[in-house]
């Protein structure tokens, strides 16, 4: 069976514009992101579109801001503090990848943690392990909120995640764990990774390479989820041989259509999260 995280994107969009609705007859104000992007990098541009046009969909405002890549990281960071600052502005999003050369920590966590709406911030990463009310980064949120979606049962499950980055794999380990799943999780330097995919109930794979994953690493009736994105040659892709694969899994994501529409669908849940919070609602 598919995970149609496409579907599953447009419903959360429709009850947040509903919910949307409600909170500005409620408060009076309209939730509002900004949208950090620094430089012209073609992808990035695009990103941010679809951010904006995601936001206007449910009613929340978003402006841009576009600053050249020949900035410097004062320069950012002095930014990112005013918009901190401005009692507007509920939301902050800095698109990544920065040009080379920014410090891409160091501007993240000059994001008020309150307005971090990627949860990519130190504090909201830290706060993940502690079970604080925090918000939660954009994408593992999306891959939770796929499996919740489909009744997919965590507790007592082996996951296995095959990527350790911050913006995937560390956060995701965190939401697992906190679902009672027992969690594996595989990188560059783990070797040969089949005796674990075999192994498990339910996989998230996001290392960015066609092809990675095949059936004969997985035992049958296996969840897959696919997060990576590839775009070569032959067109976009995940990491899964998913013709190859879908038979063997009792669900799979596919690419485009599976875990990228929910990533936008969490950045506008986690504004209208924060807003409500900062609206003591
Ligand atoms: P990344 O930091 O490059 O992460 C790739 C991960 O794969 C790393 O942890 C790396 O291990 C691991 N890896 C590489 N080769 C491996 C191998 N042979 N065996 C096992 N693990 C291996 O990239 P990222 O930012 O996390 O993104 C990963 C993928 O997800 C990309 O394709 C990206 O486009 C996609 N993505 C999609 C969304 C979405 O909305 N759908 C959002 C974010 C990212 P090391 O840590 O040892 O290097």
């Amino acid at each position: 069976m598919i995970l149609d995280g496409k579907a599953l994107s447009q419903k959360i969009k429709d009850e947040l514009k509903f919910e949307t609705e409600n909170l500005i007859k409620q408060t009076g104000k309209t939730p509002k992101l900004a949208v950090v992007i620094v430089g012209d990098n073609p992808a990035s541009q695009i990103y941010v579109k679809n951010k904006k046009n995601a936001c206007k969909y449910i009613g929340i405002e978003s402006v841009s801001v576009e600053l050249p890549a020949t900035i410097t990281q004062e320069e950012l960071e002095a930014k990112l503090t005013n918009l901190n600052g401005d009692e507007t502005i509920n939301g902050i999003l800095l698109q990544l990848p920065l040009p080379k050369g920014f410090n891409e920590r160091s501007a993240l966590n000059c994001i008020d943690p309150i307005k971090d709406v990627d949860g990519l911030s130190s504090v909201n990463l830290g706060k993940l392990l502690t079970k604080e009310w925090c918000l939660t980064a954009c994408t593992p949120t999306g891959v939770m909120e796929l499996l919740k979606e489909y009744n997919i049962a965590l507790e007592g499950k082996h996951a296995v995640i095959i990527n350790r980055s911050l913006l995937v794999g560390k956060p995701l380990e965190q939401l697992l764990l906190s679902a009672n799943a027992t969690v594996t999780v595989c990188h560059s330097h783990s070797g040969d990774i089949t005796p674990y995919t075999k192994k498990a109930d339910v996989i998230i794979t996001a290392v960015g390479k066609r092809n990675f994953l095949n059936s004969t690493m997985i035992k049958k009736g296996a969840v897959v989820v696919d997060v990576a994105i590839v775009r070569d040659e032959q067109g976009l892709c995940g990491d899964c041989n998913f013709e190859e694969m879908k038979n063997k899994c009792s669900y799979i994501s596919p690419v485009p259509g599976g875990v990228g529409p929910l990533t936008i669908a969490m950045l506008l849940k986690n504004t209208i999260k924060t807003f409500k919070k900062q609206n003591n609602i």
